[in-house]
């Protein structure tokens, strides 16, 4: 096994591509520490990875919260050890149109997308400097790179992780021997459309939608995947990965 050992915590493990990426990692040995605020989920995920042979544990986190955090990591820390692979995944995408002024779901996006991962730093990095390893992989999106219709505030927001992403990569890289990975991807099957509330943005992007083969969170994970199992002096920077049919 590649990852025989390795302590892994993922945000946003509850579903999507969260849940994906806790299996393949668990199911290529790494030990998976499940964060997310639906403990149900995360406890039914956990027995999966038991029942597979792999090891898990829950801790009901929400990102946004840097309480939640500090002891997301310690409990992982106790449980398994230190974290060598750090997954900010957890996201929010509410789209709207700005003229609508969706004013809370604009501040819940940040807080969450960007916050959250500053959170999981703030709680993460200290040790990996001191230990001189570790890998960090972040979520952002094709919408980190372009803005659609709707997507100016989520956008900002993946914009960001890709900024940060890229200045922890300069800092951390070279001199202390961290990986730093941004995964962007395009349309994948998942919940997350669920939080748009904006029906006038809904009927306008509704062919958007219609007309595309969506990729599986499976395949995100694989991604995911691919970056951390290089050679230790391979270092992946970022992968975009669309569906076929998505322009
Ligand atoms: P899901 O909605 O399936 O997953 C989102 C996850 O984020 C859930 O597990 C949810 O768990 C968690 N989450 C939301 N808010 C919080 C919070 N405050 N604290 C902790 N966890 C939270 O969608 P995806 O799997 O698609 O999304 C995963 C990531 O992928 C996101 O960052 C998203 O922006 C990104 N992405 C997705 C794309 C897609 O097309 N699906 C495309 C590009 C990027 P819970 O509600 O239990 O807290």
């Amino acid at each position: 096994m590649n990852l025989s050992g390795k302590v892994a915590i993922i945000t946003g493990a509850s579903s999507g591509i969260g849940e994906a990426t806790a299996k393949k990692l668990a199911a290529d040995g790494a030990k998976v520490v499940l964060a997310a605020r639906r403990a149900a989920r995360l406890n039914d995920l956990k027995q999966e990875i038991e029942k597979a042979g792999g090891s898990a544990l829950v801790v009901e986190t929400d990102v946004t919260k840097s309480k939640d955090v500090k002891q997301l990591v310690q409990r992982a820390k106790e449980a398994f050890g230190p974290c060598n692979i750090l997954i900010n995944n957890a996201g929010i995408m509410p789209l709207s149109y700005m003229k609508n002024v969706h004013v809370d779901e604009w501040l819940k996006m940040v807080d969450v997308n960007v916050n959250g991962v500053l959170h999981c730093l703030a709680e993460t990095l200290p040790d990996m400097v001191e230990r001189k390893s570790g890998h960090i992989i972040n979520i952002s999106s094709v919408a980190g790179r372009e803005v659609m219709m709707g997507s100016a505030v989520y956008s900002a927001t993946k914009f960001a992780v890709r900024a940060l992403s890229d200045g922890l990569r300069q800092e951390l890289a070279p001199k202390h021997n961290i990986r730093v990975t941004c995964i962007e991807p395009g349309a994948v099957a998942t919940e997350l459309t669920e939080t748009i509330t904006d029906d006038e943005l809904m009927e306008d992007i509704k062919g958007f939608f219609e007309n595309l083969e969506f990729l599986n969170s499976e395949d995100i994970a694989n991604a995911i995947h691919y970056a951390i199992t290089q050679p230790d002096s391979v270092h992946i920077n970022e992968l975009q990965i669309r569906p076929t049919s998505q322009g």
